[in-house]
């Protein structure tokens, strides 16, 4: 195949994905759903993000949560332990989340009795970028011990989200992580994105991270 036929079936899947991830957005809009898309690394926290959220919004909104895994419901079931609704997308091997598993995934939720949506992407910094969903806004979890070059090299990722956490500041004094490198990398890449620099295990900065949450246009319907 040559090269501009191989470019041109990348664009096809990429447009049909994306006429999918409108249909998504159709189907969470008149049901009322707020819905987030969480993207990282494998082990940057989003599980970890998402049981501090579930945990302190439990008793005013109405969660579910939609995990996206190579394979396991390891993550599902402790976003269920917090007290979401979740639901285990396993991709057999695909390295993100495209709209079609979300499409499939959406019916088997009651979305009548949910307010928030997250869901968690398949950890990887590439892929992911690509592959709209459908979700009203994209968060990025990274943390400190991956290191501060990430924004440099993962740009695509960087460029397209509309949050960014920064999570592990509590490892700040154990790993050589300069912190205003990254920020300078990612402001090259995201001028102004809004950025919450937290800890899940200790709690610091996660009240602006939950502050942010509420001033999204959630409706709490019960
Ligand atoms: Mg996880
Ligand atoms: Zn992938």
């Amino acid at each position: 195949m040559s090269t501009l036929k191989r470019v041109q079936v990348v664009e096809n899947i990429l447009s049909a994905n994306d006429r999918l991830a409108a249909q998504n957005r159709t189907l969470l809009d008149a049901a009322g759903v707020f819905s987030l898309n969480f993207m990282a690394s494998p082990g940057a926290g989003k599980t970890s993000l998402i049981e501090a959220t579930v945990r302190a919004l439990a008793g005013h909104l109405r969660l579910a949560v939609i995990d996206g895994d190579i394979a396991t419901s390891l993550d599902a079931d402790r976003a269920a332990a917090a007290g979401a609704v979740a639901l285990q997308i396993n991709t057999g091997g695909d390295c993100h989340l495209d709209a079609v598993m979300l499409g499939q995934a959406l019916p088997q939720l009651d979305l009548a009795k949910v307010d928030l949506l997250i869901v968690e992407n398949v950890g990887n910094l590439v892929c992911p970028a690509s592959f709209q969903l459908g979700t009203h806004k994209s968060v990025l979890i990274a943390s400190i011990p991956e290191g501060d070059d990430k924004p440099y090299k993962y740009p695509g990722m960087y460029r397209g989200v509309d949050a960014l956490v920064i999570n592990k500041i509590d490892l700040l004094p154990y790993v050589p992580f300069r912190m205003d490198y990254f920020r300078q990398g990612v402001e090259i890449l995201n001028p102004g994105l809004t950025t919450f620099p937290l800890s899940c295990r200790t709690g610091e900065g996660l009240d602006a991270w939950l502050d942010w949450i509420s001033s999204l246009p959630v409706q709490p319907s019960h």
